[in-house]
């Protein structure tokens, strides 16, 4: 079936349909009015999936990708448009530009954790930018998988867009064929893998993955504020966001009154009983809950620790102080546990920060500004947010996505259009004039040639 459909959608590009602006927006306009009609129903089944709150489902998957798209219709014709750019003079006479082009099928290949998002985000900016795709969602989010494959089969022909559903062994037979673009998000262990594989037929990727994102808060820190702020983007989701804080470093004088901060402020989202609570999530895969808990085992917690297997609810977790070589402190913890480490000395941070490596966001909580620039500065993350967490992925004009470890590429408003586009340079030469100084037999003076410096 993968082969077939691989099969009609290089047929279809190559009809050259996709390459009409007219044809992209007509589909993306539908794709809006589709998505419209079944907003409540993908929020259903992300309920069905992991207890998703519905305004969670609103705020951070469907109406995202509405904005997204809305964006898209509205800019699709200018983005597409050539670029002229200024003409060498070695040219002359001559007009050049950037023309930009799609690059054929793109796969889509997404993760469990906001399933919905991760997969309709790219498609939009693989669509306006001309492309064709197959989409690939989590086994694990599968109420989210069937409505994301029952809304792409209503707007589009099989041959332009299509959904295969299924798990790692799907995921391997889509990753054997040829793609003119893989864009992945999920784990970088399982990223390296899709890039070998890409690397096979030389497809250009982009690689959403993650990292340990730290989250420093300093003693200038405006610490009730902060404490809201943190428990807010660590929560969202049950802490299954790849640029959730991942640990905190704060300074010893003012860590009390953090902790205090996020412990008042938990219980004030989601009441004393937590579980009971309409506004927090579940785990959603039974492996990453057993994971989770296992990482509990012998740490000193400050808050929570309680969980309840029947539906893998996990309660917000303070952890005081974890030994730098228990699991925890390993790699992503990817739930709601937050492990608190205190500091005296600037010098410290380094040392902990420095142990993993390139992460995709990164916190600073401080009223010093030379501090935050110089944290800013000084490690290289995908992205990041000075007083708050997480809020850098609201700016469509703010390119998202990792660097080193944590990904290549960066999307999002007109960086997915680029991002889905080949930039394809064109000289259109005048046939008027035709200096001959580059023609052999060269007898124009070797210091002339210097002075022109760039013949191509
Ligand atoms: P994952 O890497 O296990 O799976 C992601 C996708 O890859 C799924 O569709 C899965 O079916 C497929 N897959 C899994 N194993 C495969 C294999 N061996 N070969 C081919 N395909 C395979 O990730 P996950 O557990 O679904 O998601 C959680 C991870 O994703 C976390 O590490 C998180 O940080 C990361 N993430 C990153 C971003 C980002 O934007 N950078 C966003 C969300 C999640």
């Amino acid at each position: 079936m993968v082969k077939q459909l691989v099969a009609a959608q290089n047929e279809f590009f190559a009809t050259q349909k996709t390459k009409e602006v007219a044809h992209r927006k007509q589909y993306l306009i539908k794709l809006q009015q589709e998505m419209l009609d079944q907003e409540d129903a993908v929020c259903d089944a992300l309920y069905a999936d992991f207890k998703k709150p519905k305004f969670e489902s609103l705020a951070t998957e469907t109406q995202l990708v509405l904005a997204e798209l809305k964006h898209a219709i509205k800019n699709v014709k200018s983005w597409s448009k050539s670029n002229r750019v200024g003409a060498s003079l070695l040219n002359f006479p001559s007009k050049e530009w950037i023309q930009p082009e799609p690059y054929g099928k793109v796969l889509v290949i997404s993760p469990w954790n906001y399933p919905f998002m991760l997969t309709m985000s790219p498609l939009i900016g693989a669509l306006a930018a001309g492309n064709t795709a197959i989409l690939k969602p989590s086994e694990f989010s599968p109420n989210t998988s069937k409505i994301i494959a029952r809304i792409i089969r209503k707007v589009f022909p099989p041959e332009y867009v299509t959904v295969v559903e299924g798990g790692v062994e799907v995921s391997t037979e889509l990753l054997a064929e040829k793609w003119e673009y893989i864009f992945f998000t999920g784990s970088t262990r399982v990223g390296k893998i899709v890039y070998k594989k890409a690397a096979e037929h030389l497809t250009p990727v982009t690689l959403e993955l993650s990292g340990k994102n730290p989250c420093i808060v300093d003693e200038t820190a405006a610490i009730t504020l902060a404490a809201k702020r943190i428990a807010w983007g660590k929560l969202i989701n049950a802490g299954q966001t790849c640029i959730a804080p991942d640990y905190i470093l704060v300074h010893k004088n003012v860590k009390r009154a953090l902790v205090d901060g996020l412990k008042a402020n938990i219980n004030q989202f989601y009441g004393e009983n937590i579980e009971a609570s309409n506004d927090f999530a579940r785990i959603t895969t039974s492996k990453h809950y057993e994971e989770l808990k296992a990482m509990l085992k012998g740490q000193n917690l400050l808050f929570g620790g309680n969980y309840n297997d029947d539906d893998q609810y996990l309660e917000p977790t303070l952890v005081d102080e974890p030994q730098e070589d228990s699991t925890i402190m390993e790699g992503e913890v990817f739930g709601p546990i937050l492990p608190i480490i205190s500091y005296e000395d600037e010098s410290e941070l380094d040392e902990y920060i420095s142990r993993f490596p390139n992460s995709l966001a990164f916190y600073v909580f401080s009223n010093n500004k030379k501090f935050q620039k110089r944290m800013m500065r000084q490690y290289s993350f995908g992205g990041g947010t000075i007083n708050d967490v997480v809020v850098h992925i609201s700016n469509k004009d703010l390119p998202f996505g990792g660097v080193g470890q944590s990904g290549i590429g960066g999307y999002h408003g007109k960086y997915s259009f680029d991002l889905f586009s080949h930039h394809k340079s064109i000289v259109k030469r005048g046939t008027w004039l035709d200096v001959p100084l580059r023609y052999a037999p060269y007898n124009i003076s070797l210091n002339l040639i210097r002075k022109i410096k760039y013949f191509f």
